[in-house]
């Protein structure tokens, strides 16, 4: 072999050693699997292809958590990581899944709404793969996900995504997020499949409330709040009134644009009889002048830059020394989520969701988020669902 030929079969050698160092946490990521025990008000669990069968087969496939109630009543649907990098409606979604009990009406959660998004990352940000949740049995581990789904799993991108079917123009990249695909067809893009399948679970089995669960920026408008459509506003209202008064915490409604086409909170209500709500918790990781995006950060809420642009007035909303936890966060979407099913069953007595043994804001804020889920290990098999 010439003096170049090695030259070359070397830095070939190099280069294939580092694709694989570079991509085996990135492969190990998008296969690793969170074990959920359901809890004592799980009554089956089905797949989102069953509504939607485009999505058979494919990482868009996700798990839709049934809890039946002993008595008849109204019906709701709750979704998680609709935006993967926002785990607060995660961690809500799997503490209702793992302690609700259910007395009157059905729930349906899909805690990983956008599964192929919790499975992408976002390197260019130095996002972490992984975050852990101290338990009493050890910690619980749950992937930290991206904004939109994986290229991997819907490519290509348009040069603009034409919303269906309102037909307007939105970013390339929304074509891979599940808020701007609403309403979606069961033969469009994979993410337009997803919201698709949870529009078929809304209209098929006649869902009176559907709650999305997000985190947004401490320095963007639109946080800590419920959005709402015309339709669901009333109650949004009594419930933010109610939480502020009983529970001590803000969560202001937003009003729900009708120009802006793709999002839950406006297609849902569109589209079906379903009352839509959208609730916002702030959640300071996804600021962009912080410091480093660590798993601590993203837990804590504590930022030096945030608390310095605190005092200058930057932030939409009050923020201290003591951050914005991630149990405050998720304490936020338990009960303004109760609240609404509250809200929603008194004006609606014939149709009443009643749910029992969920904490709610001061209970989570208090003892943490730990003691809410179960170990997987010590749990029956045919107990535990991997996600
Ligand atoms: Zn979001």
């Amino acid at each position: 072999m010439t003096h170049d030929r090695v030259w070359k079969f070397g830095l070939a050698g190099l280069f294939v050693a580092f694709l694989f160092w570079g991509g085996r946490p990135l492969y190990e990521h998008r296969h690793f699997d969170i074990p959920v025990v359901k809890g004592p008000g799980v009554t089956e669990v089905r797949r989102l292809s069953v509504y939607s069968p485009g999505l058979k087969g494919t990482m868009a496939d996700t798990n839709v958590f049934v809890l039946q109630g002993r008595e008849r009543g109204g019906k709701a649907l709750l979704l998680g990581d609709t935006h993967a990098n926002e785990p607060e409606g995660l961690l809500a979604c799997l503490l209702v899944i793992e302690n609700a009990v259910v007395e009157k009406g059905t729930l349906y959660v899909i805690p990983f709404f956008n599964n192929s998004a919790s499975r992408n990352t976002r390197p260019g940000d130095g996002y972490p793969l992984y975050f852990e949740i101290p338990t009493d049995w050890g910690s619980a581990r749950f992937r930290m996900g991206n904004r939109d789904a994986s290229p991997l799993d819907q490519w290509p991108d348009p040069d603009v995504y034409i919303h269906y079917p309102e037909k307007q123009m939105l970013s390339f990249i929304d074509v891979r997020n599940v808020n701007r695909t609403w309403p979606g067809r069961p033969d469009g893009p994979l993410m337009e499949r997803v919201t698709y399948g949870a529009m078929e679970i809304m209209r098929r089995e006649h869902v009176d409330v559907a709650v999305d669960m997000h985190g947004a920026e401490t320095m963007f408008p639109v946080t800590n709040c419920i959005v709402a459509p015309e339709k669901s506003v009333k109650i949004a209202t009594l419930a933010a009134l109610t939480v502020k008064a009983v529970q001590g915490f803000d969560n202001h409604v937003e009003p729900s644009p009708s120009g802006f086409r793709g999002l839950s909170h406006r297609e849902i209500g569109d589209y079906s009889d379903t009352l839509p709500f959208l609730l916002e918790a702030p959640i300071p990781f996804l600021d962009q002048p912080t410091g480093p995006k660590t798993p601590r950060f993203l837990l804590d809420g504590k930022d030096p830059f945030l608390l310095s642009l605190a005092g200058k007035k930057k932030l939409f909303v009050p923020y201290d020394a003591s951050g914005w936890s991630m149990e405050k966060r998720v304490g936020q979407h338990c009960s303004v989520t109760l609240e609404i099913l509250k809200q929603f069953g008194k004006k609606n007595p014939d149709r009443p969701v009643v749910i029992r043994n969920m904490p709610r804001y001061a209970e989570i804020t208090a003892s943490g988020l730990g003691r809410y889920f179960a170990d997987p290990s010590g749990a029956e098999e045919a107990k535990v669902v991997h996600n």
